[in-house]
C-alpha cells in the first residue's frame, strides 16, 4: 500500500503496448527495420563510428513517434490512477503513455524527444520531433546524442525499477518479450505481489507466476483494467 493508503500498481511496458499506435517493434520485419538493422546503429559503438547513419536512424524514428497517437491500452493504463497508486517503468523511448494521461513513467532505456552531451555531465535538450545535426553540441561543448540508453550501454535506472517492481502489490506487463535484459529480469523482482499479468503476443519464456494473456494489447488491457478498477 502506498500512504494514501491505496494499493500500489507497476505496470511494465514494451514496445508491445505501441505496436497498435503504428509503432513497430523491432522485430516486426516492415518500415525502417528493412534499411537500418537497430543492433548496427543502435550502438554506441555507432554512435561514435557511424555518427551520420545512426543519428539518421534515430531522426527516423523520432518523427513517427511524434505523429503516433495514444491507443487503447496506454488509455487504459492511465485510468489505473482512478483507484491506484501507478508507476509505469517502460522501456518504450516514446511519450504515448504520457501522452496519455500516465502521471509516473520510468523510462528505463531513455526518451527520444530529448538530446544530450555526450560527456559524463551533460546537458539535455528538448527537441522533441527535430533531428540532431552531426555536428551540434551541447551547452558544455560535447557532440549531442539522443537521450537513449543504446545497446551495450548501462541503464542507470534500473535499480530504481526494481525498487518499484518489489513494492508493487498488482503487477501489469504489458508488449514486452522479455529478452532484452537488464529489463526482463524486472519481472522476478514482483515477489510480493498479489496478482501479476502479462499481456503480449508471445514471449520467450513464460515467467513463473504470471497469469499470461495472449492477445492485443488494444484489446486486453482495457479488459484487464476494467476488472481492476472493478
Ligand atoms: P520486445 O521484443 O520486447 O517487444 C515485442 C513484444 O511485444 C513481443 O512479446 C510481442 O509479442 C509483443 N507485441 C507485439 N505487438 C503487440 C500487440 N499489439 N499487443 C500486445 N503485444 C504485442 O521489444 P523489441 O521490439 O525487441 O525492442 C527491444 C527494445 O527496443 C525495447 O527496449 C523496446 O521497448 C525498444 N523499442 C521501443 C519502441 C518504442 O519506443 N515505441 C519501439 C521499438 C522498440
Amino acid at each position: 500500500m502506498s500512504e494514501a493508503g491505496r494499493p500500489r500498481v507497476v505496470v511494465l511496458t514494451g514496445a508491445g503496448v505501441s505496436a497498435e499506435s503504428g509503432l513497430p517493434t523491432f522485430r516486426d520485419d516492415d518500415g525502417i527495420w528493412r534499411r537500418f538493422d537497430p543492433r548496427q546503429v543502435a550502438t554506441a559503438d555507432a554512435m561514435r563510428r557511424n555518427r551520420a547513419q545512426a543519428l539518421a536512424f534515430f531522426d527516423e524514428i523520432r518523427r513517427a513517434s511524434w505523429a503516433a497517437e495514444p491507443n487503447a491500452a496506454h488509455r487504459a493504463i492511465a485510468e489505473l490512477e482512478r483507484r491506484f497508486d501507478v508507476d509505469v517503468v517502460t522501456q518504450n523511448i516514446d511519450e504515448l503513455h504520457e501522452r496519455a494521461g500516465s502521471s509516473r513513467v520510468l523510462h528505463l532505456h531513455g526518451r527520444l524527444h530529448w538530446a544530450r552531451g555526450s560527456g559524463p555531465q551533460p546537458a539535455f535538450v528538448r527537441i522533441d520531433d527535430r533531428p540532431i545535426a552531426p555536428d551540434e553540441r551541447c551547452a558544455h561543448g560535447t557532440l549531442l546524442r539522443p537521450d537513449v540508453v543504446l545497446f551495450g550501454e548501462d541503464v542507470p535506472l534500473i535499480d530504481q525499477a526494481a525498487g518499484l517492481m518489489r513494492a508493487a502489490d498488482r503487477v501489469l506487463v504489458v508488449g514486452t518479450s522479455l529478452s532484452v535484459w537488464p529489463a526482463a529480469g524486472l519481472v522476478l523482482q514482483a515477489r510480493r505481489a498479489q496478482q501479476r499479468v502479462l499481456v503480449a503476443l508471445d514471449v520467450d519464456d513464460e515467467p513463473p507466476g504470471y497469469d499470461f494473456r495472449r492477445g492485443r494489447a488494444g484489446e486486453v488491457v482495457p479488459q484487464i483494467v476494467a476488472q481492476w478498477l472493478g
